[in-house]
């Protein structure tokens, strides 16, 4: 990306084993993420030119003399972070915070080769190399599928839970699946895009609310008998949708937030009154990979369905144009 609304497709050189702990991987899909939309939007600032993307799966090209966990030829899915998945974050379960955190975005993964730092604690495997059409569902694990995931942990979605999703682009839509795996009664989803109600019906929401603000807080409640969700995923990141989260969720419920916050405030009086627990932040996916892709393997689960637009990698520019203009909910990349 060279500046807001410039995306260019050329050639790099190709990425190297610089730490004995590294893989090399040939990238087999990937994609744009809702979040490479705030710096294309000039939202966010960024180093330009800075190589992107962070949501990648591939086969091990090569690996570093530290390396033990995976090799040359299996494939293998990972975080947008790097992790070594054995300090106190990690084994905590957070390795999106690991003390020896590293950006797969400062690597770029939309691109044909890619390094990944740390890869004895980044990367999975799968149980061989999966046929094409698992392709999408398999990449969705390394960024929106486990993003949305720990969004409905976070919030403690589960069995007899009511579940309120802001946020209708992947990573919500991910959030309602991920919200009826773990058992919620009932998921209702924010959305007044036709082809999103659709998905998130699909993913198992029960119900859809097109309002937005107080009348769609208003909406919750009255689905709630006046007290609002137990458990409600923040997937969007803007001031709106965290007052809105809030505001839907009942006293004594609780918030996950994934959403990367731009231009929220939020103060102590804003946050006393309602009572409601808040947790997220970058979502630790490397805790829940194994789970995932054990689920996508047995074809419990097809995350895959968001991709709605696939081009080649050399296409990226129209892929993020499409996403920007909302014509896509989410592309996928083919190397
Ligand atoms: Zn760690």
């Amino acid at each position: 990306m060279y500046a807001p609304g410039d995306v260019r497709f050329e050639e790099r050189d190709d990425p190297t084993i610089d730490e004995p702990t590294d893989a090399i991987i040939r990238m087999s899909a990937t994609c744009v993420c809702g979040s490479d939309l705030w710096p294309y939007r000039g939202a966010q600032d960024f180093d330009a030119p800075a190589p992107f993307g962070h949501e990648y799966v591939g086969i091990v090209e090569e690996v570093g003399s530290e390396v033990s966990t995976v090799r040359p030829g299996q494939f293998v899915v990972g975080s947008f972070i790097a992790s070594d998945n054995t300090c106190p974050n990690c084994r905590a379960g957070y390795q999106s915070a690991c003390v020896d955190r590293r950006s797969m975005a400062a690597e770029g993964a939309q691109a044909e080769m890619l390094r990944v730092p740390l890869a004895d604690g980044t990367l999975v495997a799968t149980p061989e190399v999966p046929d094409d059409a698992m392709l999408p569902s398999l990449l969705a694990a390394s960024d929106v599928l486990g993003t949305g995931w720990f969004a409905a942990v976070a919030a403690e979605a589960g069995p007899g839970r009511t579940v309120a999703v802001v946020g209708d682009g992947a990573v919500g839509l991910l959030g309602v699946l991920a919200a009826r795996e773990l058992g919620a009664e009932r998921v209702v989803a924010f959305s007044r895009h036709e082809s999103r109600q659709k998905l998130a019906l699909e993913f198992g929401a029960t119900d859809i609310v097109e309002e937005r603000g107080e009348e769609g807080v208003g909406r919750i409640k009255d689905l709630t008998d006046g007290v609002g969700a137990d458990s409600v995923l923040e997937c969007v990141g803007t001031d709106e949708s965290f007052k809105q989260a809030i505001a839907s969720t009942r006293p004594g419920g609780t918030v996950g937030y994934v959403g990367v916050p731009h231009g929220v405030s939020l103060g102590a009086p804003e946050l006393f009154g309602p009572q409601v627990g808040l947790r997220g932040g970058g979502a630790p996916v490397r805790r829940f990979l194994p789970e995932l892709l054990e689920l996508v393997w047995n074809g419990q689960i097809d995350p895959g369905k968001v991709f709605d637009l696939t081009l080649p990698l050399s296409e990226v520019a129209e892929g993020y144009r499409a996403m920007d203009e909302r014509r896509a909910i989410k592309t996928l990349l083919q190397p």
